[in-house]
């Protein structure tokens, strides 16, 4: 397990994301037929997909980086590049939101091929920080920011005091309480406020996928290599 985060190591994560988001596409888009138009999980799939096949030009020779090697521009180009193919091709509220927190997370993390723990958690909290500037959700308006800002500042409790995987993995259990606590809010932003007091009782289909995304990182960004892939 590594100590700190590298840019193999967000490769890692955003191919663990993207896995997720498939395998839970279903799920997310019954979460969002509840209390919202049944695209969740189809919009998360899409802008994931776009943005591995992005990922996959990196690698390729003639790509922005070597096979193997850091690609250039460090790890804050990777999050840009990922937060502009979301936007582009994501559409409805999430596509923005998840743009935005990609985008912010690139612009706070810069040219650095590697971070600390400590930096990392600065990282996500930009990105959050963004998600809220866009979309104006604060903490239980039934949004995707229950579970992301709960997680960033658990990450940034434990990022000086615990290994880098015990943190993140510290991380995607205040995510997942946040996610959990989404259930009886009654929506306050989102397609989801149109229902008013029909909205609570239902889990909050954004809360959902920004659980797997921190879920993603507690298995997969302190990798020291990166997973096994078909074609390489
Ligand atoms: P749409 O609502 O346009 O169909 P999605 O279904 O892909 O888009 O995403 C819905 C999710 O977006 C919600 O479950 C909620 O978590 C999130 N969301 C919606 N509006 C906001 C907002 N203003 N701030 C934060 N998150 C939001
Ligand atoms: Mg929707």
């Amino acid at each position: 397990m590594s100590e700190i985060v590298t840019q193999e190591g967000v490769l890692a994560w955003l191919r663990a994301f993207a896995a997720a988001v498939a395998e839970n596409r279903a799920y997310l888009t019954d979460l969002d037929a509840a209390i919202g138009d049944a695209d969740h999980g189809s919009n998360m799939d899409r802008g994931m997909k776009a943005v591995v096949g992005k990922l996959d030009g990196l690698d390729e020779p003639g790509g922005a980086g070597e096979p193997g090697q850091p690609s250039r521009g460090g790890i804050g180009a990777l999050l840009k590049t990922v937060g502009m193919t979301l936007v582009s091709t994501v559409g409805g509220a999430a596509g923005p939101l998840y743009g935005t927190l990609f985008l912010q997370m690139g612009s706070a993390a810069g040219e650095a091929a590697e971070l600390s723990p400590a930096q990392w958690a600065a990282v996500l909290e930009a990105g959050v920080k963004g998600v809220q500037a866009r979309g104006k959700a604060e903490l239980e308006d039934k949004t995707m920011v229950d579970a992301l800002l709960p997680a960033a500042e658990a990450l940034n409790a434990a990022a000086s005091g615990l290994s880098l995987a015990d943190a993140l993995r510290r991380a995607a259990e205040a995510a997942e309480r946040g996610m959990k606590a989404t259930i009886p809010l009654v929506a306050r932003k989102g397609r989801a406020s149109y229902l008013g007091e029909r909205s609570a009782g239902h889990q909050d289909p954004g809360a959902t996928s920004s659980w797997l995304l921190m879920e993603a990182a507690a298995e997969a960004l302190a990798l020291d290599a990166p997973l096994d892939r078909p074609g390489t």
